[in-house]
Parts: structure tokens; C-alpha cells; sequence
């Protein structure tokens, strides 16, 4: 599903003239974002298992300026109170990340890098995690990672805050981040940020079967 309506997104945008004399390589600087093997891997992985607002949500966190963090982990076997339930009332699983509710809301989305390097979901918080810059990555199943890595810092890359809020309540039914579309100006973006996104997305359009492109 993804992979066809992301098909016919990027379709439309690349039929218009979005690499421009601005967008080629002249002067741009080599823009070592910490994203640009996020998107690759988004593009190129299995598209079909990609939830929708994936590509969109990396593509834009482009923009944003990395961040160092303070980052722990933790799972059900250590978690506040051994519970395997989150703030939000959903339960503890790889993907999510507690973090400072003065400072994030439920449903905010971050990247952080290496060693943890996945798009991860704000949807829990804990006694100990403390700080705008400070995150407990769920590694349920994995406890000996909570022990192995301790506290260490790493890059993250904030890609859509929802506002901070005392009650979380519980996640509402069928949730998901928002969803943006892949406008020209973003794909433009990208494309003078990282020539190597350029150079995926016009494979990605070439390989594209005919009833696709036709999209
Ligand atoms: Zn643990």
C-alpha cells in the first residue's frame, strides 16, 4: 500500500522541474545529516512494511539540526514499577521511548542515532528520565543491552513534537503520526541537501513499473 501511494507521490512531484539550476551540487556543502542513511533505508528497505508517514516525516527531519542526548534503555524486566505498560496506556515493545513530559508530549517522534539508530514514538516517560535532552529507549526482550550500553550519549534528531502536557490519557484507537505529503519544496529540499537522496529517488523512479507511472 505504501509503496504505490508513495509511488504516485513521488511521481508527481519529480514530473515537475524540482532539480533546477539551484539544486545541483555547486556550492552545497557535503551535508553529513545523520537522517540521509534513515531515508535511504526507508526508500530502499521493504517498502510494503513501512508505515506511511515514514519517508515523509524523515525527509523533512532534514531540516532539523541534530542534537546530542543522554539516552539509557530499559525493558520489561526493568522498567519503573516491572510493569509492561507505558504512560499512554499501550504496552512496552520496540519503537518507543520515554521521555521528560515537561518537555515532550505522547505521540512526539524522534530519531536517535547510533547505537540505538531508529525512528522511535514518545510513549512513555519515567522517574528517571529527566530533561528536554534525555531519553530511555525500550528494548523489550533485550535486557542485556540495559546493562551493556548503561548511560551513553547519542544524536538525536527531533522530527515532530506534540505539545507537553500533564495527562496522556490513553493513545487513542488506530493513532498514528501524522501524515505529510511529499511536496516539491521537501523533495527539493532534500535533493540540494543530499545529493544522495536525489540520486535514490531518481532510481526509485526509473525502476517504477508503468501502471505506476502512470499514477
Ligand atoms: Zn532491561
Amino acid at each position: 500500500m505504501f509503496f504505490a501511494a508513495g509511488m504516485i507521490g513521488l511521481m508527481t512531484t519529480l514530473q515537475q522541474p524540482v532539480w533546477g539550476a539551484e539544486g545541483g551540487a555547486k556550492g552545497s556543502v557535503d551535508f553529513d545529516h545523520p537522517l540521509v542513511p534513515v531515508v535511504r533505508r526507508v526508500i530502499t528497505g521493504e517498502s510494503g512494511k513501512q508505515p506511511s508517514w515514514k519517508l515523509p516525516m524523515v525527509l523533512n527531519g532534514l531540516r532539523k539540526r541534530p542534537i546530542t542526548a543522554i539516552c539509557t534503555t530499559y525493558c520489561e524486566k526493568c522498567s519503573d514499577g516491572g510493569g509492561r505498560g507505558t504512560r499512554w496506556g499501550t504496552r512496552l515493545r520496540r519503537g518507543i521511548v520515554a521521555a521528560d513530559p515537561r518537555y515532550w508530549g505522547p505521540g512526539s517522534v524522534i530519531y536517535i542515532g547510533p547505537p540505538v539508530d531508529e525512528v522511535l514514538i514518545v510513549e512513555d516517560t519515567g522517574g528517571a528520565v529527566k530533561g528536554a535532552n534525555r531519553f530511555d529507549v525500550c528494548v523489550t526482550g533485550h535486557h542485556a543491552l540495559c546493562t551493556r550500553w548503561g548511560k551513553f550519549k547519542a544524536t538525536y534528531v527531533p522530527l515532530h513534537r506534540t505539545q507537553p502536557r500533564r495527562r496522556w490519557g490513553r493513545r487513542p484507537a488506530g493513532w498514528h503520526p501524522p501524515q505529510w505529503d511529499l511536496t516539491t519544496e521537501l523533495v527539493r529540499f532534500a535533493a540540494q541537501r543530499v545529493p544522495s537522496v536525489r540520486s535514490i529517488l531518481m532510481t526509485l523512479l526509473a525502476e517504477a513499473p508503468g501502471d505506476l507511472r502512470a499514477g
